[in-house]
């Protein structure tokens, strides 16, 4: 692929980047830095007018919600928290893929009052419990939900579940299934219409190598 306008890409660290990777690549996108050992923010890539932007998973949405980024990668979870507010989300990778779940000790039972639930996924938590009609109490956090049931902190969490090994290795199960979760192509609505055909062949291109790894 040609780039005949600046594009810039929001990435975040680990997995997301890993598994990014050869999808950039078949749209002919090469870093010339790795973010695991460089400390640079800004990464050039082997096209002078393409750039990738390392930021937390979390701040992706944002980035290019206010154009700061052309386009992005982020998870279903964070994108349901952010909202989508001006994003368009027009292509899941199919990558990062693991399931939002409630966990718990295998007997979670609360005699008195609404059950407590530790998570970082304050919104989607409350839609979850709000449609099954169970009042429960919210508690945010931002890491090792793990944790809040071990120390009494909370009778369940939502988190993201892979294998379940981090569950297990802490004494917890999953219980139920709140939603499949996997990275999408997230695009600025305005870098949408002004850069119309170099968003098209990129997103075509990862589409390609989506079709591909599918097969
Ligand atoms: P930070 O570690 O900086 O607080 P984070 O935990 O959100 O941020 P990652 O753990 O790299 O960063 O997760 C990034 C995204 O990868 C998540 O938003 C989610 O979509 C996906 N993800 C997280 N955990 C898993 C997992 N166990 N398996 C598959 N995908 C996951
Ligand atoms: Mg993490």
């Amino acid at each position: 692929m040609t780039f005949d306008t600046p594009i810039t890409i929001a990435l975040s660290k680990g997995r997301i980047f890993k598994q990014s990777l050869p999808l950039l690549a078949y749209a002919g996108i090469l870093p010339a830095d790795d973010p695991e050992t460089s400390r640079k923010l800004i990464l050039d890539t082997n096209h002078a007018q393409v750039k990738l932007v390392i930021i937390r998973a979390t701040d992706v949405p944002t980035y290019v919600q206010y154009g700061a980024a052309d386009l992005g990668v982020a998870g279903k979870d964070v994108l349901l928290e952010h909202g989508g507010a001006g994003l368009y989300e027009p292509l899941d990778l199919q990558i990062a893929r693991c399931r939002m779940m409630t966990a718990g000790f295998q007997d979670v039972v609360r005699k008195h009052g609404r059950l407590r639930v530790a998570t970082k996924y304050v919104k989607s938590a409350k839609r979850y419990f709000a449609e099954k009609g169970q009042q429960v109490e919210i508690i945010k956090l931002y890491g090792s939900m793990e944790l809040a049931p071990i120390v009494g902190l909370a009778d369940l969490i939502v988190d993201l579940v892979e294998s379940g090994n981090t569950l297990k290795a802490n004494g917890l199960v999953p219980l139920e299934h709140i939603a499949d979760i996997s990275s999408r192509l997230i695009v600025n609505r305005a870098s949408w219409k002004m850069k119309h055909d170099t968003v098209m062949r990129l997103m075509e291109a990862m589409r390609a190598a989506v079709a591909k790894n599918e097969t």
